[in-house]
């Protein structure tokens, strides 16, 4: 019911963050060459994700809004290999029970769009729209049903560095993606398409990487571990990007942390923290993403052997870069 909706919700929708990820993976998974993001006040405003993605009918459009209605997981054997980012039918419903909604979209296969509005997760009005083939999203009043959770935000501004994480994340992970960031009217950044993830990690992070930046590149066991890390001793504090993917999927984990601090440890000046932007591919068996809602935590089936791989890989790359 209602209650169980605005419940399920709080575990996916921490803060607009929560909702502007949600809203780009769907576009990601939906083929899309081109994705827009505008917010205002820090997503509490308006937050509008417009792709040029493969769209949706009409009655898929409907069925988005109901729990578990994924349209990405054909069986139950699919759960140990999953390629798309979403999976469990979940972000949507949870993003409208919290919200006022509009969806515009319109599939390449269909002449006339759908434009939906909802309202604290029901569907209010329907209409055709003249849409352009792709998907709109627009969130209005986020939380302003759930006065608790409204409270626990922080400024506009943090809210907004959150998103801007989000989406950079996002671009990371998808470099053949071009990728735009507009806050309250202002372009604040533009990614066009790029053909490698180390052409966009250069992209996004140049002024903290500039010509420093070392590649790693290791493939064992199955294992692949690409990216860049940041000679230290030459590393400039301040910026400190730490971001590690697993299969694409920005993600936290302990172990590899942990390994990459070990492989930095002995290279390490006092007071300078790592830098490194990494992508660890694991056959989607060995790695359960299951393990929270939101998707941000993985677990491994070997943590010994990608410890090891992370550690060594770090440990060699600067090795090198100190001959
Ligand atoms: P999940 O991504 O886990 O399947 P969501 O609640 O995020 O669940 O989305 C529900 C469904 O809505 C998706 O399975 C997909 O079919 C459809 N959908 C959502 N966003 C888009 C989009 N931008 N383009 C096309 N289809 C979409
Ligand atoms: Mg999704």
């Amino acid at each position: 019911s209602d209650v169980i909706g605005r419940i399920a919700a709080g575990e996916v929708v921490e803060r607009p963050a929560a909702v502007v990820k949600e809203l780009v993976e769907n576009s990601l998974d939906a083929g899309s060459s081109t994705i827009t993001v505008e917010v205002k006040d820090g997503g509490l405003g308006l937050i509008r994700v417009t792709d040029d993605g493969e769209g949706m009918s009409r009655r898929d459009a409907s069925l988005a809004f109901e729990r578990h209605a994924t349209s990405k997981l054909q069986s139950d054997q699919q759960l140990g290999a999953i390629r798309t980012m979403g999976f469990r039918g979940e972000a949507l419903p949870s993003i409208a029970a919290v919200s006022k909604v509009r969806l515009t979209t319109l599939s390449r296969q269909e002449q006339v769009g759908t434009q939906l509005w909802l309202t604290a997760g029901t569907i209010t009005r329907v209409e055709d729209a003249a849409a352009i083939p792709g998907t709109s999203i627009e969130v209005l009043e986020l939380f302003y049903n759930t006065p608790a959770r409204r409270k626990f935000l922080k400024s506009t501004t943090t809210e907004f560095s959150h998103i801007s994480h989000v989406v950079q994340q996002a671009a990371l992970a998808s470099p053949q993606v071009h990728m735009r960031l507009i806050h309250n009217g202002y372009e604040v950044f533009a990614l066009p398409a790029v053909p490698s993830p180390r052409d966009r990690v250069l992209q996004v992070y140049r002024a903290a990487f500039g010509d420093r930046a070392l590649a790693v590149d290791v493939q064992q066991n199955g294992l692949s571990l690409k990216g860049f890390i940041i000679d230290p001793v030459r590393a400039r504090a301040g910026r400190t990007p730490q971001e590690l993917f697993v299969n694409r999927r920005p993600i936290k984990n302990s172990t590899v942390q942990h390994a990459v601090v070990d492989g930095y440890s002995s290279f390490l000046a006092k007071g300078h923290a790592p830098l490194f932007v990494l992508f660890l591919d694991v056959e989607p068996q060995r790695v359960d993403v299951n393990v929270h809602p939101t998707k941000r935590e993985v677990r491994f089936a070997d943590n010994e052997q990608i410890h090891q791989l992370v550690r060594s890989a770090v440990r060699h790359t600067l090795g090198r870069a100190h001959i």
